[in-house]
Parts: C-alpha cells; sequence; structure tokens
C-alpha cells in the first residue's frame, strides 16, 4: 500500500483488503469494497466466509485418477460407472470441465493437467500431470482422447506434445477445436459453442 492510502496496511481492514486484492479480477477499489461491507455484515457471515476458506484447502484434493479436484477419491466422475471410461477428455484446468458437464453431452471420463507446456514460463511436459495421464493408459480400456487443451498458443502446444506421445499407443486422438476461435480459453466458452465443438471433433 502507498503511502498516501487511508488505510494501514498492517491493522485487521488492511490486511484483508490486501488479500482481497491479490485475488484475481480484483483491484484495490473492489477489496476495500469487499472488506467493508463484510464490516458491516453480521458477525456470522464473516465466520461463514473463513470457514469455508479454511475447509477448501483443507478438504479438497486432488483425484488419484484424472486430477480432478475433489472432496472424495476416486472423484465422483471417475466412480460414475453410467460413465464411457473408453474415452478421457483432456483439459487444463478443472474449470473446463465444469464448463463442459455443463453441457450434458459429453458422457466419457476427463483428465486435468493443471496447466499447458509454455517455455516462456518454464512450464514443461514434467510441471503438469502428463505422468498421471500416461498412466491411465496402462490398463488398455481407454481408446479414444480428445484433446480440450484452449486454443491460444500453449493449448496447441500441449495438444501437438500429447498426439506425439499418445499416437504409438494406437488410441484415436481427437481436437475439440472445430468451432472454437482461437485463443478461446474453454472456461469462457458457452454452452452451444462447446456442443458443436465436441460433437464436430476431428482426428488430430
Ligand atoms: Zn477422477
Amino acid at each position: 500500500m502507498s503511502k498516501n492510502d487511508p488505510v494501514p496496511a498492517n491493522d485487521a481492514i488492511g490486511r484483508l483488503v490486501q488479500e482481497f486484492s491479490k485475488l484475481p479480477g480484483i483491484g484495490p477499489k473492489s477489496a476495500q469494497r469487499i472488506t467493508f461491507h463484510l464490516l458491516r455484515s453480521p458477525e456470522e457471515r464473516a465466520k461463514a466466509l473463513a470457514e469455508a476458506l479454511v475447509s477448501l484447502k483443507q478438504r479438497v484434493n486432488l483425484c488419484s485418477i484424472c486430477c480432478n479436484v475433489t472432496e472424495s477419491d476416486p472423484c465422483p466422475i471417475c466412480r460414475n460407472s453410467q460413465r464411457d471410461s473408453a474415452t478421457v477428455c483432456i483439459v487444463e484446468q478443472p474449470q473446463d470441465i465444469l464448463a463442459l458437464e455443463h453441457t450434458g453431452v459429453y458422457k466419457g471420463l476427463y483428465h486435468v493437467l493443471h496447466g499447458a507446456i509454455s517455455p516462456t514460463e518454464g512450464i514443461g511436459t514434467d510441471n503438469i500431470r502428463i505422468k498421471e495421464l500416461l498412466a491411465r493408459f496402462e490398463s488398455n480400456t481407454i481408446k479414444e482422447v480428445i484433446l480440450a487443451t484452449n486454443t491460444n498458443t500453449e493449448g496447441e502446444q500441449t495438444a501437438l506434445y500429447l498426439s506425439r506421445v499418445i499416437a504409438p499407443l494406437g488410441i484415436r486422438i481427437t481436437r475439440l477445436a472445430r468451432g472454437l476461435p482461437f485463443g478461446t480459453e474453454l472456461e469462457y466458452a458457452d454452452d452451444v459453442t462447446l456442443t458443436r465443438a465436441l460433437e464436430g471433433r476431428s482426428e488430430f
């Protein structure tokens, strides 16, 4: 905080404003607005927020199969016997699963990479969950993978790398790209676009 700031950084209000300011999409003004809103709210509201924050880190882990965030292992999607275990859709982030599930058209399983290959940011193949993905192919039950990484440079690089690694295994490789303009982050794509991209997926 600058010395012109009316809220000292080391008191309770200043600390919370600082913490909120670190969150994505929240600038200093919004951080102050949220903090003063909480200050005016009943104490239970603040306690509920604090407890939700603590339990987020205590209770949420990664699924040992698909690496999705989950409170139970395996996650509900991996546990669901109604889903098509021969198809695995590979996404960058857990939020991408939420977007795809929202369409209601995909019935296969997922794998979350938790990022994309990006040499400029120093993210290599060992920094995302590729090892865990390759381990899943050892069971020989997977017949198709859908590369659903973002359509930006990092996502395309990651899809290309994965296709090279997976191709020798004789698994069908498709790419969720048709209808998705370049630069699309799956998380923000609408249902209609995602459904078209899923149904119109093509060989990679
Ligand atoms: Zn899972």
